[in-house]
């Protein structure tokens, strides 16, 4: 496994793989866990050479906080990654990739971007377009990796692609879990003893509001999941949305030729955790 912080060493090393060779790219923040792990795992079944960028991207925090705070083990991350035998890592650092101007572009994702992370962490969408826009004209890969558990940004990259006519193959890979349910996420590791505890009633509430669904009442779903959070004392409801799969517009009633997805967002403290599910 070969690691590079520069740009122009990276290129020099992907420049000698054969033009016959499939590359694929995987962009993570680090702090790796087994949802990442397993994405990695599919991108190596189907492309020749895999690529994984680990970069705290500064321009997608809303919140200074969250970025100060967001987890660093990079030493264990490559020696997982080695021990996987990922091909390449990229471990810029801001300057590298922001070359001194630390701003995002600004796209127009028509409106996938003006509801749920979008309409609650402001600009964010803007900053994480940027940013893998940057890696894939770094990397040039064949097909670029991303998890069903960020599916609005997963959504965001395939409409950035097709609005820059980028020539690259968008791959979605399904919610790594823990045993208990909870999402695999690096803020998992930013949980106090209690809140990890309370953390299954996440994904619990989802898979209960994909039943209730069933029902054809999105009030009452809405307002059963409104108060499983108001007794929880350790998590607290930012947002439980039902929305087309497609455009992420929020349902107003349900079609029969519709899918449809349940996304929550929820605080333990200070700590946001998002989770989906698909509900038809
Ligand atoms: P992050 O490091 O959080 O920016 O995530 C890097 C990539 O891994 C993104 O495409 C995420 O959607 C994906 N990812 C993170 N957690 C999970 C998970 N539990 N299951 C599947 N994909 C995930």
């Amino acid at each position: 496994m070969e690691v590079f912080e520069s740009i122009k060493s990276l290129q020099q090393s992907l420049s000698a793989i054969g033009q016959n060779l499939t590359i694929g790219l995987v962009p993570t923040m680090g702090a790796l866990h087994e949802g990442h792990l397993s994405i990695v795992r599919k991108a190596q079944g189907e492309t020749d050479r895999v690529i994984v960028s680990i970069f705290v991207n500064p321009t997608q925090f809303d919140k200074k906080e969250d970025l100060v705070n967001y987890p660093n083990t990079l030493d264990a991350d490559l020696e997982v990654l080695k021990s996987i035998g990922c091909d390449y890592v990229f471990t810029p650092n801001i300057q590298e990739v922001y070359q001194g101007k630390t701003r995002s572009e600004s796209f127009d994702f028509k409106g996938l971007d003006q509801v749920m992370e979008g309409k609650f962490r402001t600009g964010h969408f803007d900053g994480v377009a940027t940013i893998v826009k940057k890696l894939f004209n770094i990397t040039k890969p064949d097909k670029a990796y991303f998890g069903e558990k960020d599916f609005q940004q997963l959504l965001i990259i395939k409409k950035m692609v097709a609005l820059e006519f980028i020539p690259i193959d968008i791959v979605s890979v399904g919610i790594y879990r823990e045993d208990d349910g909870l999402a695999m996420s690096s803020r998992n590791t930013r949980l106090s003893q209690e809140q990890r505890l309370a953390a299954p009633e996440i994904y619990q509430t989802l898979l209960k509001s994909k039943k209730l669904f069933q029902n054809g009442d999105l009030a009452k779903v809405k307002s059963f999941v409104k108060n499983e959070f108001i007794q929880n004392t350790e998590l607290n409801l930012e947002y439980y949305e039902i929305a087309d799969s497609e455009t992420l517009k929020s349902a107003k009633e349900i079609l029969a030729d519709r899918k449809y997805r349940a996304f929550i967002a929820v605080f333990a403290d200070k700590v946001r955790l998002i989770d989906n599910i698909a509900l038809n």
